[in-house]
């Protein structure tokens, strides 16, 4: 079908994108989609939304201005959007709190989520928490092992977590049974995604909530600087918390960069860079840049963070990458965990991992830009549930 009238469907961003999913969800994805295009506009579903992101979970975060860290990289100013210091730790609360709440409105009895590193799952469990609802989290048994504290952050705030032991035992297979939960049991039960992924209209619905990310940076740096910045960088798993930011800045002139993990090496089950390693496939649900063999068989992916540690993309930033409106770079796991330490060291902030690699591309993209130029940089989430991994790998006792 040309690329002219797939545009017009919803749900697709140029040719990626769309609704692949078996029979059974076509309803209940309608259903969704219907809800969100009703709730997003109704004041009161509105007022309660806001009120949970700003006396919940701490809106609006603030932009510091990284002063230590620019004089280190030498070059534009840096300036961090402070996901970091969200209630639960990162930009995931944003997304749960709105398709929670949305589940309850829509009269659901139960929500199901998937998580990998653990962050997605724990901000589900406490919005769930929050709002009333009961939770399951499935995980991989691999990941269940690795992020041991997040299993106990989401049994205290009273989730299900189920173990996954099928395929990897990761996140690909988690997201795998959380849609079979959700197959079984769609009539009392929503499926809360946690990134910018998966058929429509999930892309369009977390893209909208996590674009108050770039509506608060936007004015806060006009604020600051009387001008938008001059790029604006953020990490890609499957691209929540970018689109969060780009979202704000498409239609100006602010350059945008999404960084993917480039792990430790170019070889196929070596890195999570589905722009320079991948090519379109479908996932989950959405056609988009997808890392596979030349069967189409999904490879295996590797990354110190295990929230970039994802064979596919969302589907708008593979449109974005196409159109050239954004570009994207790779990060590998070394320069990842320098800038971990550079940040922590210079400005007193311990970022997540995820994060780090954002702040790596940033500094060297300042050392290249005047210092009359600003890059605002998405500081996607804090660090405290990577220490274990970077010791680890410190010590050269990486799995
Ligand atoms: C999950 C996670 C990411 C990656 O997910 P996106 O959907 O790409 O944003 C990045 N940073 C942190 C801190 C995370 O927890």
């Amino acid at each position: 079908m040309p690329v002219s009238r797939e545009k017009k469907r919803p749900g697709y961003f140029g040719e990626y994108g769309g609704r692949f999913a078996p029979e059974t969800l076509m309803a209940p994805l309608e259903e969704l989609g219907r809800a969100w295009s009703r709730f997003r506009r109704d004041p009161r579903f509105r007022a309660e939304l806001d009120s949970l992101l700003r006396d919940y979970a701490g809106r609006p975060t603030p932009i510091t201005v990284a002063e230590n860290l620019t004089r280190q990289a030498g070059g534009a100013r840096i300036v961090l959007k402070r996901e970091d210091l969200l209630h639960t730790g990162a930009h995931k609360l944003n997304n749960s709190l709105g398709q929670v709440l949305l589940a309850k409105a829509m009269r659901k009895s139960r929500v199901v989520a998937e998580t990998g590193a653990g962050q997605h799952g724990v901000a589900t469990a406490a919005a769930a928490a929050k709002i009333g609802l009961p939770c399951v989290v499935y995980m991989g048994v691999v990941d269940m092992e690795r992020q041991a504290p997040n299993v106990s952050r989401m049994k205290l705030l009273g989730a299900e977590v189920v173990g996954v032991d099928s395929g990897s035992r990761t996140l690909k297979d988690a997201i795998n049974e959380a849609m079979r939960d959700w197959t079984e049991n769609v009539r009392t039960t929503h499926y809360v995604l946690g990134s910018a992924l998966g058929p429509h209209p999930y892309p369009t619905l977390v893209r909208e909530l996590q674009s108050v990310i770039g509506k608060e940076a936007r004015s806060q740096f006009r604020k600051l600087a009387g001008r938008d910045p001059h790029a604006a960088v953020a990490c890609v798993g499957g691209g929540s918390n970018a689109i969060g930011l780009f979202s704000a800045y498409l239609s100006g002139s602010t350059k945008l960069f999404g960084v993917e993990a480039g792990g430790r090496g170019t070889g196929p089950g070596d890195h999570a860079a589905r722009f320079s390693g991948g090519s379109v496939g479908v996932l989950h649900g959405t056609r988009t840049m997808l890392l596979q063999d030349a069967g189409g068989q999904v490879l295996p992916t590797h990354s110190v963070s295990a929230g970039l540690d994802y064979p596919a993309v969302g589907p708008e930033h593979a449109e974005l990458a196409r159109s050239g409106r954004a570009a994207y770079v790779r990060v590998d796991d070394a320069d990842a965990l320098r800038a971990f330490a550079a940040l922590s060291r210079t400005e007193g902030i311990i970022p997540a991992l995820e994060s780090a690699h954002a702040v790596a591309f940033a500094c060297q993209l300042a050392s290249e830009m005047p210092r009359s130029a600003s890059i605002l940089v998405n500081l996607s989430g804090r660090g405290d549930k990577d220490l274990a991994e970077v010791e680890r790998v410190l010590r050269g006792t990486q799995a």
